[in-house]
C-alpha cells in the first residue's frame, strides 16, 4: 500500500513527539508500506513567526510572511528526516517546492494548481520514506507560498491524490470527528464516518479538525481520508461518500467559528448597483464574504452589514476605505466579539423544523441571534461571542447529539 500520513501542529510539538512520529512511520513502513509522510509545524511555532512579523509591521508584505511562515514545517520535516535516519531508515526531507506543488500567485493563501509527483515517485521507487513540508508550495515566478492556515491539510491530500495512494492519515490530537468540538463539549461522539459533503459543511463553518479545502479537494479526488490520534491506536474517523454511510442522521454535528467579525456599514447611498460594486470589490480583494443583511433604505440611504473572518478584516477596510472617501458610504463600524455557531446535517435536506429547533435553543437561554444563514445542510447564527460554548453545548443536547 502507499500510505500519506499527515501529522499536524501538536503531534510533532517537541522532539520526544517527533521520535514519536518517527516510530509510528517507521512501524507502517515495516508493514510492508510505501510511506509519504507530511509536517506541520511545531505547534505555536506558526503564530510566533506571525507575531515576530506583526512587531515590525502591523501589515507585513505577504510574499515575506510566505518566506517566514513556510520555514516552520522545513524545520519538522528535516528534525523528523534526521530522526528516522538514525533508526537505520532511508529518508528524505523536502520542502513544497521539491514536491512539485505549483500554487497560483496568491501569497498566505495559494491555491494548488497542479503537483509534479515526478521527484515523489522516482524516491518511493527507491524504496525511500518521504517527508514534505506541509503548508507550502511555489508559485510561477519560484517564489515559496503558503497555503492558508491548517493548510498541511491540504497538502497531504493534494499529495494522496496526485500519488494515486490508498490511504491518507491525518494525525491530530484528537482520535477523530467528533459531533462536536469535544473540547468544548466532553459529551461529543465521535463519529465512525461522515460523508465529504457534511464534512466540508463543518470545516468551512470553524471546525478547524480539517481544513476545508483540503476536504474539498478529498472529494474531488476521491481520497479514502481518515482521521485519528497520533497519541492512540484507537481507530478514526473515515471521511466518505454519501453512499458509504448506512444511516443519515438529521443533524450530524454542530460547528464553531470564533474567527468572525462584523462590518457594519451605514449610510450607503441605495442605488442600483450599489452592492455589486461593494461586494465585487471585496471579491477581488480575496476577501471571504459570508453573511450579508441589507436594511430597508430610509431617505435614500441603506445600511449594509456582512461578516468576514477576521484575518480579512484589513483587507475589507481597505476596500470600504475608498467607498467613504467617494461618498457613497458615509460610515462604518467593525465588531469582532461575535462568533458563528452552525448546525450540519444531510438528513436536514428532507426535515422541516431543524431551523426552528435552533432558534428556540437560542431563545431558552436568552442568546440573542445578530444574523442567520441557511443552506440545504446547515443553519448558521452569527452571536455574541461570550455565549459561544453555551451555544453549542445546549444546541448539542437540544439536538440529542450524544446518543
Ligand atoms: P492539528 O494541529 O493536528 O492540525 P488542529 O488543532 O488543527 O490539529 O485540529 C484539531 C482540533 O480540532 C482538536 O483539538 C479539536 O479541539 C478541534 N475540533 C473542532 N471541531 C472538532 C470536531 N467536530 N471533531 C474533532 N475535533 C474538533
Ligand atoms: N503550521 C500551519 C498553521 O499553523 C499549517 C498547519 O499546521 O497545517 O496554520
Ligand atoms: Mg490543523
Amino acid at each position: 500500500m502507499l500510505v500519506v500520513q499527515k501529522f499536524g501542529g501538536t503531534s510533532v510539538g517537541d522532539l520526544d513527539r517527533i521520535q514519536n512520529v518517527a516510530n509510528r512511520v517507521a512501524k507502517t513502513k515495516d508493514e510492508g508500506n510505501d510511506v509519504v509522510v507530511v509536517v506541520s509545524a511545531m505547534s505555536g511555532e506558526t503564530n510566533k513567526l506571525v507575531e515576530y512579523a506583526e512587531h515590525f509591521s502591523k501589515n507585513p508584505a505577504r510574499a515575506e510572511m510566505d518566506m517566514l511562515l513556510s520555514s516552520g514545517e522545513r524545520v519538522t520535516a528535516s528534525l523528523l528526516s534526521i530522526a528516522l535516519q538514525e533508526m537505520g531508515y532511508d529518508s528524505v526531507a523536502m520542502t513544497g517546492r521539491k514536491a512539485g506543488i505549483r500554487t497560483n500567485k496568491l501569497h498566505t493563501k495559494a491555491r494548488i494548481e497542479d503537483i509534479n509527483p515526478d521527484t515523489m515517485q522516482s524516491y518511493i521507487k527507491e524504496g525511500k520514506i518521504i517527508v514534505v513540508a506541509g503548508f507550502q508550495g511555489v508559485n510561477e515566478n519560484g517564489d515559496v507560498t503558503t497555503l492558508g492556515r491548517g493548510g498541511s491539510d491540504l497538502s497531504a491530500v493534494a499529495i494522496a491524490g496526485a500519488l494515486k495512494a490508498d490511504l491518507c492519515e491525518i494525525y491530530t490530537d484528537v482520535t477523530g470527528i467528533y459531533t462536536t468540538d469535544p473540547r468544548i463539549e466532553p459529551k461529543a461522539k465521535k463519529l465512525e464516518r461522515i460523508s465529504y459533503d457534511e464534512m466540508l459543511e463543518l470545516a468551512s463553518l470553524g471546525a478547524k479538525v480539517l481544513q476545508n479545502r483540503s476536504v474539498e479537494m478529498a472529494k474531488k479526488l476521491n481520497v479514502n481520508l481518515v482521521t485519528r490520534s497520533s497519541f492512540s491506536d484507537e481507530e478514526g474517523t473515515l471521511i466518505t461518500k454519501e453512499e458509504n454511510i448506512m444511516e443519515e442522521p438529521l443533524v450530524s454535528g454542530i460547528a464553531l467559528d470564533r474567527n468572525q467579525a462584523r462590518i457594519s456599514l451605514a449610510g450607503v447611498k441605495d442605488r442600483p448597483g450599489i452592492a455589486s460594486e461593494i461586494f465585487n470589490k471585496l471579491a477581488v480583494a480575496e476577501v471571504n464574504v459570508d453573511m450579508i443583511i441589507q436594511n430597508k433604505a430610509v431617505d435614500d440611504t441603506t445600511n449594509i452589514d456582512f461578516t468576514v473572518p477576521v484575518s480579512d478584516l484589513n483587507d475589507a477596510k481597505a476596500v470600504v476605505d475608498t467607498f467613504i472617501e467617494n461618498g457613497e458610504i458615509k460610515s462604518d463600524s467593525y465588531n469582532d466579539d461575535i462568533c458563528k455557531v452552525s448546525v450540519v446535517g444531510i438528513g436536514m435536506k428532507s426535515h422541516a423544523g431543524v431551523a426552528a429547533t435552533a432558534f428556540s435553543t437560542m431563545a431558552q437561554n436568552n442568546i440573542n441571534i445578530n444574523m442567520i444563514s441557511t443552506s440545504e445542510i446547515k443553519v448558521s447564527m452569527v452571536i455574541d461571542e461570550k455565549y459561544a460554548e453555551l451555544a453549542v453545548r445546549s444546541l448539542h443536547d437540544a439536538y440529542e447529539l450524544e446518543k
